[in-house]
């Protein structure tokens, strides 16, 4: 998962403060336990001078090790089993007093045989959900929520298909794609007029990824390019981070709505090509949405942009009338 060193140092921070709760906890609950028990208190400083003592004569009689870690071991144990029983005796569990973990698999450290561990793997998603730009959309978008019921029934003359039949194609598509991210390599265009549904199959889409784990970026074409523009000629203050810019490049998905939008210009040209083009080498998805018919893609960008995008990307039209609207006229 493309996550950038900074966001990802942030994440592992949460974990070691979760770590550094336990062990106080841990500690709090030694001392409470040591006051009123002073016998534990003693078990307890007999373990840890034994371990001593038994690091000191292997380091002198190393060929030894195994007769002495072995006694050790049984020593200890019935040490522990000695402390178990009293705490049991008083009232507690017979654990009370054993580290304490959230993750008893890594023991809150995030990593197994330096590999993620699945409380660090749940930790990034739920990063990625605030990092997608989407976290309040995403609660109430979602494949399950999308309704056929807003398109007409009616054969449009042009494709001889109606808006509903189009809308279910489109949408199991979508589907599909979203749901077997990562094992298949794809890219999308939405394209159709405004306010029939794209944005909110988008949104769908990236719910359903990031809910497999996978890291999601969307962007409007308008703010997308405002980033990338403010970046390269209006960041002396540093506020946008070189991170943030190679997320827009390196995420799994990145979603661009309202291609089209944005101030057209050389510069807008030149980073929409070398995004797309960067991503497209990488084999990393994209999903657009557009306003702009097919005919429109070739009169607003060059010929290179367009002839990647239909190389490449899959094209869903839709079309109907627009859903907002009956939405608001109930
Ligand atoms: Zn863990």
């Amino acid at each position: 998962m493309g996550l950038p060193r900074s966001q990802f140092n942030k994440i592992l921070n949460i974990i070691d403060q979760r770590r550094l709760k336990n062990q106080q906890e841990h500690q709090h609950r030694k001392d409470t336990v040591y006051k009123t028990m002073p016998r534990i208190h003693e078990i307890d400083v007999m373990i840890s001078s034994k371990t001593l003592s038994m690091t000191r004569k292997i380091l002198e009689n190393p060929s030894e090790r195994e007769t002495i870690s072995m006694n050790l071991q049984e020593e200890i144990r019935s040490l522990s089993e000695k402390k178990r029983q009293l705490l049991l005796d008083a009232g507690y569990d017979a654990d009370y007093l054993s580290p304490i973990y959230d993750c008893y698999d890594c023991h809150d450290t995030g990593f197994v045989d330096n590999e993620k561990c699945h409380c660090l793997q749940k930790e990034i998603i739920s990063h990625a959900y605030s990092q997608s730009n989407l976290d309040d959309i995403l609660a109430v978008e979602n494949f399950d929520q999308f309704k056929l019921d807003y398109y007409s029934n009616e054969i449009d003359k042009s494709s001889g298909k109606s808006p509903r039949a189009i809308a279910e194609r489109n949408y199991k598509i979508c589907y599909s794609f979203a749901s077997d991210f990562g094992n298949s390599y794809q890219n999308l265009i939405l394209h159709g007029q405004a306010g029939l549904g794209k944005t909110y199959l988008c949104n769908c889409i990236a719910k359903e990824v990031l809910d497999h784990g996978s890291s999601v970026i969307y962007l409007t074409a308008f703010n997308l390019f405002k980033l990338l523009e403010n970046y390269r000629f209006h960041n002396d203050d540093a506020k946008i981070t070189l991170d943030e810019i190679q997320a827009i490049y390196q995420c799994d998905l990145l979603i661009i709505d309202d291609l089209g939008t944005e101030i057209n210009n050389a510069f807008t040209t030149s980073e929409l090509f070398s995004l797309i083009n960067s991503r497209l080498l990488d084999k990393k998805p994209i999903v657009i949405s557009t306003n702009l018919s097919p005919s429109g893609w070739s009169n607003q960008y060059s010929d290179r942009i367009v002839s990647r995008i239909y190389g490449n990307y899959l094209s869903l039209g839709f079309v109907g009338s627009d859903i907002r609207l009956q939405k608001l006229l109930g």
